[in-house]
């Protein structure tokens, strides 16, 4: 049975950050939309006019209000959703403060129609300035209308502090866009001055909200992560490599199905596509992480949305790992269209074929996009059965720790304590049940059967495969599997060293050389190994074998110089790390005589690497011409 709505105590109150809640008129639309929603609404329409300054007006098919409680709804205070303060932590409906609707009330003229699910007539109350006008029994469907009428009518300063209707109406449109997208499980349909903004079907796809809200160009070309590990899931759309955005606008994530902001997420997805798409562009992503609500700090105050997660390392690294091996996972030499390659490495296909005669049924995957014609969604859908099946041949995860040194502190293979989720999640049928193991990448490569054609201007491979040409290039692979070796033995703590004849003298203040003395261990991790020399300097005698003299004094020099040595070690050792890749590249631009190179080996090692397809400044290494391009030139086609 649903709670009674009641008045909290005014301890309870008081401890619930106070603050405006309607400092604007999306804070409306968005309070009305989420009291909507926690009346679990199937439907909602939204209907703004003149930026929300005249009219916003929510309808829902929800449970409604009971006609005893609608008064006392209006009440600052009041609420149905939480009884004692512990509640806020464990909640999971969206609004939790009980003052939204009195504090709307307040500034506006307001009219209410609802009809309580087991009450056979509906009530309507009309409103003024937060005094009621009207009290009367009406005939209504199912659910509840909201109507707000000249906001801040009865408060002139607030009214002069609104902005241009532009801007208060794009505002509007950005927290609906981002409702839709938190619930694809709410058909919304939202009208502005009478004409559709967007219509969203309400099945739960996510990718059909994207669908009906962006342009085309951004849906056709996202890759799907769904992904579980430790009780924390991970599901939505990420850009593939061909698109881009030149500010965060579009990283949109959810948590429990809630728009949140949170660095933890944007830094993750910052370092998987930082070597991937150019520098200062963004990808797109649409996230939603599912988990525990107890493993969450919510702001509690209601216009704020940046959350911190306790175990912040943990949720990088799901998110690091999930989207980098969606990623890996798609052919990603430029040009080459997505979904177009399944992997075909032959005891994956053969198991795949066992697994066919044992079970005759296929386990649908999720959700495919709909812009996919039947052939690539049949690739897909085989893909994804190939990979189930290779995850049983190995059962240990296959990737590479490359982060391992970041989360030292966490253990992720131990599971989180579950509680039950308040809010069960609506698109559960579509969830995978098992969690997946990773793959560090399918096992055959964009490298393997390559036919070796030549080589030219001594600095392009060419190969044939499959009908299409590939070209790498030889000094952007080279500087690849440098980088990558450096950043690997950095991390594992194997960095290859050379004892050098003449020792760096770098002259420090007695402060940072005895922090710096405190993290000896993490310089030796990265090829340096440093002792005091008197009170005032450091001496390095090992530095790493892939530096010549020149760059290691220039990185030895820098890392003093600007590491942060009051930071906790946690963070000190992030910071190194992003220092190390930092100067590991500007090592290896330094070192442009690079060594002649045997062309198989530098497959072989091109191979193993865990992003084979950009120089570590971004470059392509790789990249494939069709034969029907070639046939282009030369007027067959
Ligand atoms: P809160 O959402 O924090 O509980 P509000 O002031 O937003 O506080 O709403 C007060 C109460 O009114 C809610 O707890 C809920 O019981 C009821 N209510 C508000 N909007 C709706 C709606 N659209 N459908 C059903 N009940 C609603
Ligand atoms: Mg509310």
């Amino acid at each position: 049975m649903l709670n009674k709505i009641i008045q909290l105590d005014k301890d309870i109150s008081n401890k619930i950050a106070a603050g405006e809640v309607v400092e604007r008129p999306l804070a409306v639309v968005k309070e009305l939309v989420e009291n909507a929603i926690d009346a679990h609404a199937t439907k909602i329409t939204v209907e703004i006019k003149n930026a929300g300054k005249s009219l916003i007006r929510v309808t829902d098919n929800g449970h409604g209000i009971a006609p005893e409680e609608v008064v006392l709804a209006f009440e600052r205070h009041s609420t149905s959703k939480i009884r004692t303060i512990n509640d806020i932590y464990h909640i999971s409906s969206l609004g939790f403060r009980g003052e939204a609707l009195a504090s709307i009330a307040s500034v506006s003229n307001m009219e209410v129609i609802t009809k309580y699910t087991t009450v056979d007539y509906g009530k309507k109350l009309v409103l003024s300035g937060g005094k009621i006008i009207e009290n009367l029994q009406v005939g209504a469907p199912d659910g509840t209308t909201m109507m707000v009428k000249d906001l801040f009518f009865n408060t002139p300063a607030r009214l002069k502090f609104m902005k241009s209707n532009n801007a208060e109406q794009s505002a509007i449109n950005d927290i609906m866009t981002k409702l839709a997208l938190s619930h694809p499980e709410v058909a919304f349909k939202y009208i502005v001055s009478g004409e559709n903004m967007f219509i969203t079907p309400g099945n739960g796809k996510l990718y059909d909200v994207i669908l009906n809200i962006y342009q085309r160009q951004i849906s056709k070309n996202l890759i799907e992560v769904n992904f579980e590990e430790n009780g924390i899931k991970l599901e939505g759309f990420i850009s593939s490599l061909d698109i881009s955005r030149g500010n965060r606008q579009y990283q949109i994530a959810f948590v429990n199905h809630r728009y949140v902001k949170s660095k933890t997420v944007e830094e993750a997805i910052g370092t998987v596509y930082r070597t991937l798409i150019p520098h200062n562009r963004f990808p797109i992503t649409f996230l939603n992480i599912q988990l525990d609500p107890s493993l969450i700090d919510i702001n509690i105050h209601p216009s704020k949305t940046e959350i911190r997660f306790h175990q912040e390392g943990v949720v990088k690294d799901l998110i690091y790992k999930a989207l980098r091996y969606e990623i890996n996972r798609y052919d990603m030499t430029p040009e080459k269209p997505l979904n177009s390659k399944p992997i075909e490495n032959k005891a994956v296909l053969e198991t795949y074929h066992e697994e066919n005669k044992k079970v005759n049924t296929i386990k649908t995957p999720v959700s495919s996009p709909r812009s996919e014609n039947i052939e690539t969604r049949e690739i897909r859908e085989k893909t994804k059965v190939l990979l189930d099946s290779y995850k049983k041949i190995h059962e240990e995860p296959v990737i590479k720790e490359r982060t391992k040194s970041t989360y030292d502190s966490v253990k992720p293979s131990q599971p989180l304590k579950r509680e039950p989720l308040v809010r069960e999640p609506v698109i559960k049928s579509q969830v995978h049940e098992v969690a997946q193991p990773l793959l560090a990448t399918p096992e055959e490569t964009i490298y393997d059967h390559l036919n070796f054609i030549g080589q030219i201007f001594n600095s392009y491979l060419i190969y044939e495969k499959q009908g299409q040409m590939y070209m790498i290039d030889q000094h952007a692979a080279h500087e690849k599997i440098l980088y990558e070796k450096f950043i690997e033995d950095f991390r594992t703590g194997n960095m290859m060293t050379q004892m050098i004849l003449e020792p760096i003298v770098v002259n420090v203040s007695k402060m940072v050389m005895q922090h710096a003395m405190s993290h000896e261990v993490l310089f030796k991790r990265l090829g340096f190994y440093i002792e005091p020399f008197g009170e005032e300097a450091l001496v390095v005698r090992e530095i790493p074998a892939a530096f010549n003299m020149k760059t290691a004094k220039a990185l030895i020099h820098e890392l003093v110089e600007t590491l942060d040595f009051s930071l906790p070690s946690e963070q000190f050792e992030m910071m190194l790390d992003s220092l190390a890749s930092k100067a590991c590249k500007a090592a290896i631009k330094a070192n442009d005589k690079l060594m002649t190179i045997e062309v198989q080996a530098l497959i072989d090692s091109l191979k193993t690497l865990n992003d084979p397809y950009t120089c570590p400044h971004g470059r392509p290494i790789i990249i494939k011409i069709s034969r029907h391009e070639i046939e282009k030139k030369f007027n067959r086609t």
